[in-house]
């Protein structure tokens, strides 16, 4: 995790402006964003205008019906132009002093970074806030199941709050609780739920820290635990120390690659489709299984292709190609090396002056990352812009409403999870923290 940086290269909002200013003017560019849509402000999709995740890499995935709805953000911040955002945010920062800390994921925009006194993944954003026990409000700028995981690891006095309320994960949101509890009914009946002579249970709950509280809490409640890109090995295998077979949700690339580099055959991963009886598959599957695949995914990180990595190292003999681990198996195959974001910003950032990275994640990331090592060529595998677009809704007009907000004593967009959920969730977390090696 890093103090959050001075970024003053062109951000990605910047480049979609031109290009789409470009597009307009010409009929073309000679670069693209994956949507027109991208250009449009994200309160176009405040309130009632939703189920879509809005314009970006999961834009065509819908959202469910229990999707957080953002009301309408008032006029003076819509009309108001980029300077006087940045003038109004950094003004109610100083009114605030250490009363609020606002954190910033890596993948949200740099006109939102810029204001961010951490920068980080989802998992160090939350112990940053639970290093700042005075602050009274945290300004998550990620997404929805980021400000749950640092309300349950705040203290109860502070008020996580997420500026615009539409900002979720397409991918958290493909495994929701009653689904999950469903497919446990299927594979308590099939498998029951007492250990072997071994004493290893049935089935062992993982959940990739992209997920709400509520299936954290399940894990927790049923001998599970949470994972991250950074230590998903480590957690599998104490999940194997437990349990004869693991369901791991929501991403089924992680699990995939994360259980094929421990030496797990394919055929031993099937993947779980919660609209079909018994997840699509056969008894027989599920008897041989060994780690039950939920069949959610990032829609930024399937973007990336084999071909996209076969174009690098033809346009750049000797590139360092990183993906992240959300990647389909073909293209972490293909890659020198799978990591997370911590594990990219290190690669970057030990390797010799003159390297040339090829990226495989968010491009707000790889942007500034390239931005801030000028000593190294680093470009994004995607040559399309294709922001994540629920990130993208953290527009500085949402964080200059939520900290206005908060100096007349007004808290926005609060995001509370029930003690009922806490408690479980917490017991999950406490387990990975225990497991990380
Ligand atoms: S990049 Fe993918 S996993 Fe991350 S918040 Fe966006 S949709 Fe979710």
């Amino acid at each position: 995790m890093s103090n959050a940086p001075g970024t003053s290269t062109p951000s990605v909002a910047t480049a979609v402006e031109l290009i789409s200013a470009a597009a307009a003017a010409n009929g073309q560019s000679s670069t693209s964003t994956c949507t027109p849509a991208l250009a449009m402000p994200p309160w176009e999709f405040d309130g009632a205008r939703l189920p879509d995740y809005g314009p970006g890499a999961s834009m065509h995935d819908s959202a469910p019906p229990a999707t957080p709805r953002q009301g309408s953000l008032p006029e003076d911040y819509r009309q108001a132009s980029d300077a006087e955002l940045h003038r109004r945010i950094e003004a109610a920062k100083e009114k605030l002093g250490g009363r609020a800390v606002i954190l910033g994921h890596f993948y949200q925009r740099d006109e939102v970074i810029r204001h961010a006194d951490f920068v980080g993944d989802s998992f160090q954003l939350a112990k940053a806030a639970k290093s700042k026990p005075d602050a009274e409000a945290i300004i998550f700028c990620g997404v929805h199941f980021m400000a749950e995981t640092a309300d349950l690891l705040s203290g109860p006095d502070q008020a996580v709050v997420l500026p615009n309320l539409a900002a979720g994960c397409s991918m958290a949101d493909m495994a929701d609780i009653d689904s999950v509890t469903a497919c446990w009914g299927q594979l308590t009946e099939l498998f029951g739920s007492e250990p072997d002579d071994d004493g290893r249970l049935p089935v062992i709950p993982v959940t990739y820290m992209n997920s709400s509280a509520a299936l954290k809490g399940f894990c927790g409640e049923n001998g599970g635990i949470v994972c991250t890109s950074s230590n998903a090995a480590a957690v599998l295998e104490w999940a194997f120390e437990r349990g004869r077979r693991v369901l791991f949700f929501p991403d089924q690339h992680l699990g995939r690659n994360t259980a094929k580099a421990m030496g797990i055959p394919l055929e031993a991963m099937p993947t779980w489709n919660p609209r079909l009886a018994l997840g699509g598959n056969t008894v027989e599957q599920l008897r041989q299984s060994r780690v039950l695949l939920w069949n959610g995914f990032c829609s930024v990180h399937k973007r990336f292709t084999v071909a996209q990595i076969e174009k690098a190292r033809a346009d750049f003999p000797g590139v360092r190609v990183i993906v992240h681990p959300e990647c389909p198996m073909p293209v972490v195959d293909a890659a020198d090396e799978a990591g997370s974001t911590d594990y990219i910003l290190k690669a970057i950032d030990a390797a010799p002056d003159g390297s040339t990275f090829a990226i495989g994640t968010e491009i707000n990331m790889v942007n500034r990352l390239a931005a801030q090592y000028p000593q190294h060529t680093i470009f994004c595998l995607d040559p399309v812009i294709c922001p994540c677009s629920t990130m993208y809704r953290i527009h500085p007009g949402y964080l200059a409403w939520v900290l206005e907000g908060l100096v007349r004593g007004e808290v926005l967009n609060r995001i509370t999870v029930p003690a009922t959920v806490a408690v479980p969730a917490r017991t999950a977390l406490e387990r990975m923290l225990a497991a990380r090696p």
